[in-house]
């Protein structure tokens, strides 16, 4: 598509879930409009993958069943899905130990399970106050957002396995240090995800479902109906704002609307260039929702061996680097997959080392937890969500102390004529595909409504 002076309705930037279901939005609504992708690929933190010939998803991959949207958005795309394999006993490794359990209960010792019963249900009652959409206005706001998630678990929890596995949770679920997060914000995220079970949970929880062929099939359908209004490779570095509308400079060239959807992370909305300074809040903002850390990687095997020794392959780590490891064996293959994550620091530490390197430790890792059969994959494929240009971490933009009660106001806010979406700016399932999803049809709201 060439360089026009063809003044649309809308230019919507970046064409992950959220800018994809804007676009949709607002084609259904007869508006005129171009969707702008920096990569050439549509997708965002949803990608494909391969490994020894299977297809998977290098992104975003499971399903909760309270995730509506994105159900039903796969389902219009006529994506199926199929249930995670959680039969046979999980794998616990605390502190180099490794403990057998059944179900989505961790083998703790009993006094630890007991304090984790009254954490949990202490966040689910704390989370309960905030209020919708608007974290900050929950009356204990500024206490909650005043101190680290860290600095909580020291202060209210204090068996040793309970402390372990509330920091466990946080480099699974954000991909980031306790120690890295406001207690507001991980209320918050809670708040959004039905609880701690539910968003570390398999059965009833967020990791329930994957979809048949991979979730990146929903945006590249997605993407085939809206087709002829896309832009790929072409990343926005200038807006310029004006009275009348807003002029985009890309590297394939300069388009104009009269309104623009940043479907974007803000840590990547504040690499762009703006003529006139974003409010104050907002600028803010961007400079202080970093990206979590992630390596996501896939190992296969001639078989699912794991299986045949009465185990579910999902293993979990305080220790070790490859920490949260689920099956991924498909349906009517006799090869098995594990798919699992390097996250927090030890994706920090472990993006500079060389892709050797990190196969090497995650296959001492799976031999740590699943015996010997581990050592000898058929193939490995990993992808490096940290020195990702156009996502600069994954899984979502995280929030220290002080960020929602300061600049929260600013995360949908329009400023003048753009318009804010992303899964960073939903008020429910934030950090998720089907966040993703709502930010866009909110925000596509947002513009038909301002132009009528
Ligand atoms: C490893 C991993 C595992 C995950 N697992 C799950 C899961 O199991 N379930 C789940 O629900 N979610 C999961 N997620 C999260 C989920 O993938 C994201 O929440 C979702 O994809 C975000 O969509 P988005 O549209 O908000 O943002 P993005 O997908 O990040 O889309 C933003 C788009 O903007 C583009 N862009 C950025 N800057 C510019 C620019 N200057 N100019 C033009 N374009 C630009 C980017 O290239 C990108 O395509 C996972 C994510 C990762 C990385």
């Amino acid at each position: 598509m060439a360089a026009t002076q063809e003044q649309y309705d809308v230019i919507v930037v970046g064409a992950g879930l959220a800018g994809l279901k804007a676009a949709r939005e607002l084609k259904a609504a007869g508006k005129s409009f171009l969707l702008v992708e920096a990569r050439d690929r549509v997708g965002g933190r949803s990608k494909p993958g391969e490994i020894a010939g299977q297809v998977v998803d290098f992104g975003g991959q499971w399903v909760g069943p309270q995730q509506n949207l994105l159900l039903d958005e796969a389902e219009e795309m006529g994506v199926k899905t199929y249930p995670q394999y959680l039969e046979g006993q999980s794998v616990l490794d605390l502190d180099g130990t490794v403990r057998r359990y059944r179900g989505d209960i961790p083998n703790l010792s009993f006094l630890s399970l007991i304090e984790l019963m009254r954490v949990e249900k202490r966040w689910s009652r704390e989370s309960a106050q905030l209020p919708e959409g608007a974290p900050w206005l929950a009356k204990k706001a500024d206490q909650w957002d005043a101190q680290t998630l860290e600095s909580w678990i020291l202060a209210h929890v204090k068996t040793k396995h309970a402390r372990t596995f509330a920091r466990v949770v946080s480099r699974a679920v954000f991909c980031a240090e306790p120690s890295q997060l406001s207690y507001l914000y991980f209320l918050e995220y809670l708040k959004q995800g039905h609880g701690l079970e539910c968003l570390t949970g398999v059965k009833n929880g967020a990791q329930q479902d994957k979809f048949i062929g991979g979730a990146w099939q929903i945006p590249s359908r997605m993407a085939e109906r809206v087709e002829s209004h896309l832009l790929l490779g072409a990343p926005v570095h200038y807006v310029v704002q004006t009275a009348d509308g807003v002029t985009l400079v890309t590297e394939k060239g300069t388009y104009q609307a009269k309104r623009l959807i940043m479907a974007v992370p803000p840590a990547l909305a504040g690499r762009i260039k703006y003529n006139q300074p974003l409010p104050t809040r907002r600028d803010g903002l961007t400079q202080r929702m970093p990206m979590g850390s992630v390596i996501k990687i896939h190992v296969a095997y001639e078989r699912p061996f794991w299986r045949e020794a009465g185990l579910s392959g999902m293993a979990t780590s305080n220790v070790r680097a490859f920490n949260v490891v689920f099956d991924h064996t498909q349906a009517g293959n006799d090869m098995g997959i594990l798919v699992g994550f390097i996250d927090s620091r030890h994706a920090l530490e472990l993006s500079s080392y060389s892709e050797e390197q990190r196969r090497a430790g995650v296959i001492a890792d799976l031999v740590h937890y699943f015996g010997e059969d581990a050592q000898n994959p058929i193939a490995y494929a990993e992808n490096d969500w940290t020195a990702d240009e156009w996502s600069r971490g994954c899984y979502v933009g995280t929030m220290a102390p002080g960020t929602l009660t300061n600049y929260g106001e600013a995360l949908r806010q329009p400023c003048g004529r753009i318009h804010w979406a992303g899964t960073e700016t939903a008020t429910q399932w934030m950090g998720y595909l089907d966040g993703a999803l709502q930010s866009g049809i909110r925000a596509a709201k947002e513009v038909i409504e301002a132009d009528g």
